[in-house]
């Protein structure tokens, strides 16, 4: 069938209720026959809350350290999504980013993915099991984790999207896809039903929140196909395209 990546974002497992509800998309993709992929964000707005600790306690906290802290929330969500997708009965496995062999420059805070070795992901996959991957993160070149910036969570799922060739990159969010405007705000937004990766572009560089405009740039390099869709409703979403 083929592999899927689905990336879950920090409002969609904010809480025990909203993990179910991922681990269900998890589980009924797997069972479906694909070999599942699912990337994830921090719960909520826990990243705000650990810079805010950090905050507390330095002005001048250090970017290493800050890495190291704020790449623990998406490790945190990942053990949570990888024990809800067994509790689902589908068999799982959470790896950090380093972990998941993704490989990035050493700039703190500001990482970019710079190679992904695939072999812990697909023996995990061969084996049977969903891998949860940590969003966010990857190895800096002396071995640290290191962090792709706020939002970077969509980059590393196309990332691992166009690594592993996989024939989709669902990413859900609280939204029902793209609009033409910002649904929360205007009530005339209309949702789309496609957008072209150029036209995705120039939106997620406007400020449309729905997905960081590097995740977009990668999706158009490697051509990815990609679906920004809700996680609560499960109505199709948007496709990106050519
Ligand atoms: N948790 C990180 C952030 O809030 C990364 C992400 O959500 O994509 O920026
Ligand atoms: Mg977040």
């Amino acid at each position: 069938m083929g592999i899927i990546v689905q990336k879950f974002g920090g409002t969609s497992v904010a809480d025990a209720k909203g993990l179910r509800r991922a681990a269900k998309l998890i589980a009924a993709a797997h069972s479906a026959g694909n070999e599942v992929v699912a990337v994830v964000s921090a719960q909520g707005n826990s990243t705000d809350e650990l810079l805010k600790k950090a905050a507390e306690i330095s002005f001048d906290p250090c970017k290493r350290e800050l890495d190291s802290l704020l790449a623990s929330g998406e490790q945190a969500a990942m053990a949570l999504l990888a024990i809800a997708a067994e509790a689902q009965g589908c068999p799982a496995v959470s790896l950090s980013g380093p972990a998941a062999g993704i490989f990035t420059d050493g700039h703190y805070g500001e990482a970019e993915i710079t190679q992904i070795d695939t072999g812990r992901i697909m023996k995990e996959l061969y084996a049977g099991r969903a891998v949860v991957v940590a969003g966010f993160q990857g190895a800096a070149p002396n071995g640290d984790v290191a962090t792709l910036g706020r939002g970077g969570s969509d980059t590393s799922a196309v990332a691992l999207a166009a690594a592993l060739g996989a024939k989709i990159c669902k990413i859900y969010t609280d939204v029902e896809g793209v609009y033409t405007a910002d649904p929360r705000l205007d009530p005339s937004a209309k949702k789309l039903d496609s957008i072209s990766y150029d036209e995705m572009l120039a939106m997620a560089k406007a400020g449309a929140q729905v997905l960081h405009p590097r995740a977009v740039e990668l999706a158009k390099k490697h051509k990815v196909p990609v679906e920004v869709l809700s996680s609560f409703t499960g109505t199709p979403g948007t496709v990106l395209m050519q």
